[in-house]
């Protein structure tokens, strides 16, 4: 079966970023809407201060903002944290949930992955769910199970009939300028589009599967024409409007 899958590309500014940055959201938005149309779909997930004013700013241009994180539960005594319907009400569309920093620095397990996905899902949010594996899981040949189980555990029921998008990204990868071969990262996708239709059905089929890790201008049209790769998590490469846009271009 095929399907067509709506390509996303999505910059996740992690704890970068001030009002200023804001320029660099405005020179996005000219290149975005003076060349030529982008193919893909283009959200930008900057720190929590600053989603509204970035989600004020995209509404002319088409750029979407997400959240970096979301708690679990809709409001309480969660002090420092932030609810899906909050980041919903700032004007974000999606959110990041179980970023492999997230999981090392707040020790995050899946099941809690889950749940922030589903609180998501609760307050109209699309998730962008991560998994990935270490470098010592790669090398000890665990990492298709080590992204199975990530999958079975972070992503919820409620994938069925809402917008969930998968984000594969290999730790190791994350920052340091290294990437998987485009064999592996086809193998991973493939893997990874297999258990969602084992779980989900012809559903399965239509979940976005983003490639992030040290995606480049440079390395960017090739990753990105792999099978099964329906779009990009970019870190670093978001900050820099001319990158993001590359990027975004080679969609
Ligand atoms: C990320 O952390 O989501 C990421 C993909 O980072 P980078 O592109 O900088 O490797």
């Amino acid at each position: 079966m095929t399907t067509t899958i709506s390509p996303l590309i999505a910059g996740n500014w992690k704890m970068n970023g001030t009002r200023a940055s804001l320029d660099e959201l405005s020179s996005l938005a000219t290149m975005l809407t003076t060349g030529a149309a982008p193919r893909a779909i283009v959200v930008i997930c900057p720190p929590a201060t600053m989603v509204a004013a970035a989600a004020r700013q995209g509404a002319t241009s088409g750029i979407l903002v997400g959240g970096q994180d979301c708690h679990t539960e809709g409001s309480g005594a969660h002090t420092g944290d932030i609810a899906a319907g909050m980041l919903a009400d700032a004007g974000a569309q999606y959110v990041i949930v179980g970023h492999s920093e997230r999981r090392a620095d707040h020790g995050e397990t899946d099941d809690q992955v889950r749940r922030k996905a589903m609180a998501a899902i609760g307050a109209g949010l699309k998730p962008i769910i991560c998994v990935g594996e270490t470098e010592g899981q790669r090398d000890a040949g665990e990492a298709e199970a080590v992204v199975k189980e990530q999958l079975a555990g972070s992503v919820p029921d409620a994938a069925e009939n809402h917008e969930v998008n998968i984000a594969y990204e290999p730790i190791w990868a994350i920052g340091t300028g290294r990437t998987p071969t485009s064999e592996e990262i086809a193998a991973m996708h493939a893997a990874i589009r297999n258990s969602l239709v084992e779980r989900f059905g012809e559903r399965g089929m239509d979940i976005r599967i983003l490639y992030g890790g040290s995606l480049k201008p440079q390395n960017a049209r090739e990753i990105l024409s792999v099978e099964n790769v329906n779009g990009g998590l970019v870190g670093g490469a978001s900050l820099l409007a001319n990158d993001f846009y590359t990027i975004i271009s080679a969609v």
